[in-house]
């Protein structure tokens, strides 16, 4: 392994110390090596595969920078970030905060910016999980969240001397027959449910359509309000709470009119409720924070439907449908053929010639079932099969871990894009729903620093005061990070595998 220098030909003030000098590195391969490191200057560690270049500048270099920046923090801060071991090595002298940026050639993030790979981030997720407003991703209204208190007192004022129904809303557009559910309400003692916005008798064995999406409130208690203090009120609310968790929804019996009541994060015209936000509801690596489509990366992979069908005016017999190639006597084929007799077309048929629907379910499948005259048991009449599409089996091969070839086959017909979901955003939506001043996480974490810095200059004048107070210590290190992101810095900036080089600027 050798060091290579450039001077760099603009000076760049004085410094504390001319190099840094690391002394008895042992991380990894590492053999007890010294290395002196002229700073403000640009080095290259080169060297051959395994010689250790990464085991110097990232895991003793840039590891013994980041771990000294981090004890810098208060205790206050260093809590949000957990330790990091000092690496194997007896010395290093003169060393500047460190970055690290390492190039890579897989999953590359074109919004990634300095805030996302430093701490910096960590303390915005603080910063959102204790000072942000949440609006609500379905209507755009500020999120509500009241007390038990306040919520008799604006059912009061409300509804007052209306006669009223207090429900507890416990499905909500799902799918299913509910038969047991309604058999354990039954048990609780209520005897209605509001179902699909109807008031209905829960009779024995009483059970919905499976098939159809259903919304359910138990029906609590009917009543009329007259006074603030009523406590049959106050009990039947808790119980709806206690149901609903956490929410009550009050119907005007006269107009219908229906209104929400949330002990938690709620959206006050439908309902829509968001757990209360933690620093890991911002984070991209977390579950609880991570956008569900893209699993938190931006990107997904998508089957590119113009190389799968690049000429439609050729038939799937003449091997239109390029995953498939041309017409062989397989199950397959056997397959569309069902398809093509239920919907009166041949696979000679040119592919711009096949009907939309079945062009739909020979790509995306069908949990129809389709009588098959050729089939693996010679000619039956009544061999059914239910068809997953070509798109299916492509992205079944594509995540296959134990063939490496069929993973590469399937991803000629992939592409790689923007998530739809989350636009690259990566968070789950109701994440980028938390703002502040406007503004969620992600477009702070995109802003570069300076932008950044001016943002949070003057950041009080937009916060209410119970925001002021509780963002105080936050905003203190977050300006700190800041002061410190914009002044010196030794870059590592990581291109592998044919360099490594050492920048300062
Ligand atoms: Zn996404």
């Amino acid at each position: 392994m050798s060091t290579t220098k450039k001077k760099n030909s603009k000076e760049e003030g004085q410094l504390e110390t001319e190099n840094i000098d690391v002394l008895g590195a042992r991380v990894h391969n590492l053999k007890d090596i010294d290395v002196s490191i002229p700073r403000n200057q640009l080095s290259v560690i080169t060297g051959l595969s395994g010689s250790g270049k990464s085991s110097l500048a990232f895991d003793t270099i840039y590891a013994e920078g980041q771990r000294r920046y981090i004890e810098t923090f208060s205790a206050y801060a260093r809590q949000f970030l957990g330790g990091m071991e000092r690496p194997d090595v007896d010395k290093i002298t003169g060393l500047s905060p460190v970055i690290a940026i390492e190039q890579k050639t897989t999953n590359k993030n074109p919004r990634s910016t300095v805030g996302t790979i430093t701490e910096l981030y960590d303390f915005l997720r603080l910063l959102y999980a204790r000072a942000s407003v949440a609006y609500s991703y379905e209507t755009g209204e500020k999120m509500v969240k009241y007390t038990d208190e306040q919520i008799i007192e604006l059912i009061y004022n409300k509804f007052n001397e209306k006669r009223i129904y207090i429900l507890a809303p416990i499905v909500k557009g799902r799918k299913g027959h509910y038969k047991e559910l309604f058999e354990q309400i039954r048990k609780k003692g209520f005897l209605y449910a509001r179902v699909d916005g109807e008031i209905v008798e829960l009779l024995h064995g009483f059970k919905v359509d499976r098939y159809k999406s259903h919304t359910i409130e138990i029906l609590i208690d009917k009543l009329v309000v007259d006074e603030v203090g009523d406590k049959r009120l106050k009990e039947s609310i808790q119980m709806a709470m206690k149901h609903g968790k956490g929410i009550t929804m009050i119907m005007d019996k006269d107009s219908d009119e229906v209104k929400y009541y949330s002990r938690l994060l709620m959206c006050p015209s439908t309902g829509l409720s968001y757990n209360t936000p933690a620093p890991h509801s911002f984070s991209f690596n977390s579950p609880h924070g991570a956008c569900p489509k893209c699993k938190g990366l931006g990107r997904i992979s998508a089957i590119d439907i113009e190389k799968i069908i690049p000429d439609n005016s050729v038939s799937i017999h003449a091997g239109g449908i390029i995953p498939l190639g041309k017409y062989k006597n397989s199950l397959i084929f056997w397959q569309i053929e069902a398809i093509a007799r239920k919907y009166d077309f041949d696979l000679k048929t040119p592919i711009k010639g096949i009907p939309d629907e079945a062009l739909s379910i020979i790509l995306d499948g069908s949990s129809e079932t389709f009588k098959l005259e050729n089939t693996p048991l010679g000619n039956s009449s009544n061999y059914f099969l239910s068809f997953d599409g070509v798109l299916k089996y492509i992205s079944n091969q594509e995540s296959s871990t134990t063939s490496k070839k069929a993973k590469k086959w399937a991803e000629q017909f992939i592409k790689n894009t923007l998530c739809p979901t989350c636009e690259g955003q990566r968070l789950k939506k109701e994440s980028l729903y938390f703002k502040i001043h406007d503004k969620n996480i992600t477009d702070l974490a995109q802003m570069d620093l300076s932008l950044l810095s001016e943002w949070f200059g003057d950041l009080e004048q937009h916060l209410n005061e119970k925001q002021q107070i509780i963002a105080k210590e936050i905003l203190k290190e977050i300006r700190s990070r800041l002061g410190f992101l914009t002044r010196r810095w030794l870059g590592i900036f990581i291109s592998k595998p044919k360099f490594n080089q050492f920048i300062r600027w």
